[in-house]
């Protein structure tokens, strides 16, 4: 199967740190793989250098063959590479169907000022946005909450938000950073459902994620990241059975990998 995502020997210092040394991972088209590890061993930091948010300093990142180093991060979205962030970042003024229609809206180069202010630019696809607005607040499970302020929505909700925004960019690559924090079990359980639809869509994945059970229930291969490097890659029954990754856990984080 083809590569959809190759990363090659990224490195990322920051001022006297390392956050990531040397990293190279591929992911391949139609997969949710999965990265794990312990705190501050740089899985944030892998994603901001995929989606432009920071330059390596060091290393490849190849999108289906192109490289997409020193592109600025709407470049990269309109490439196709999607995210949500650790800590939620949504246009918490707006309603969730606004929310929505502004990440719609950028294959259309219609900026959120446009929808906002429904400008002419934004008045001329208006038909297209709120249709494919409509379908993926159905498909999500956020139609009832079209007109909800998003700061008003419950937490849980708020992350499916940020997920239904990334969605509404059309990527062929979507990043996920922790969906499942703060999440009950049955908010997770429908963030798995979630996770499936959209991996159903076509859409590759990356999960970044500490709850390991959804992480080995949703995956087929994990990367372990530790201080920066890539310690482990496998299958999850491979990944949980490495003495590195049990010792990463055990020495960082006092717990277990859990089956
Ligand atoms: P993770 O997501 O795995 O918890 P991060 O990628 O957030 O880890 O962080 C990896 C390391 O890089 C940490 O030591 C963190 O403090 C550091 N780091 C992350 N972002 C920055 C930044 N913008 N400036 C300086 N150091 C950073
Ligand atoms: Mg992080």
């Amino acid at each position: 199967m083809d590569n959809m995502l190759v990363a090659q020997n990224i490195t990322k210092e920051f001022i006297g740190l390392t956050a990531l040394s040397n990293v190279s991972l591929e992911v391949k088209q139609g997969e949710i793989h999965g990265l794990i590890g312990p705190n501050g061993s740089g899985k944030t930091t892998f994603f901001n250098v995929i989606s432009g948010v920071m330059l390596p300093t060091k290393g490849e990142i190849f999108l289906r063959g192109e490289n997409i180093v020193g592109l600025k991060a709407n470049e990269i979205s309109k490439k196709g590479i999607a995210r949500t962030f650790q800590n939620i970042r949504l246009f918490k003024e707006l309603t969730v169907q606004d929310n929505v229609k502004v990440a719609a809206g950028s294959r259309y180069n219609v900026s959120s000022i446009d929808i906002i202010f429904k400008t002419v630019r934004a008045r001329k696809y208006e038909k297209e946005i709120q249709e494919k607005t409509d379908s993926i607040l159905e498909a999500v499970g956020l139609a009832s909450f079209r007109n909800t302020v998003a700061a008003n929505l419950p937490y849980g909700r708020q992350r499916v938000l940020e997920i239904a925004r990334a969605w509404g960019t059309e990527p062929l690559l979507l990043l996920l950073d922790e969906p499942g924090a703060g999440m009950n079990p049955k908010e997770k359980e429908e963030l798995i459902s979630l996770i499936y639809l959209l991996n159903n869509a076509h859409i590759t994945i990356i999960l970044v994620e500490h709850d390991m059970k959804l992480v080995m229930q949703v995956t087929k291969t994990i990367t372990v990241f530790d201080s920066g490097e890539k310690i482990a890659e496998g299958t999850p029954q491979e990944v949980s059975n490495n003495p590195k990754v049990i010792e990463a856990y055990l020495g960082k984080e006092g717990h277990r990998v859990k089956n």
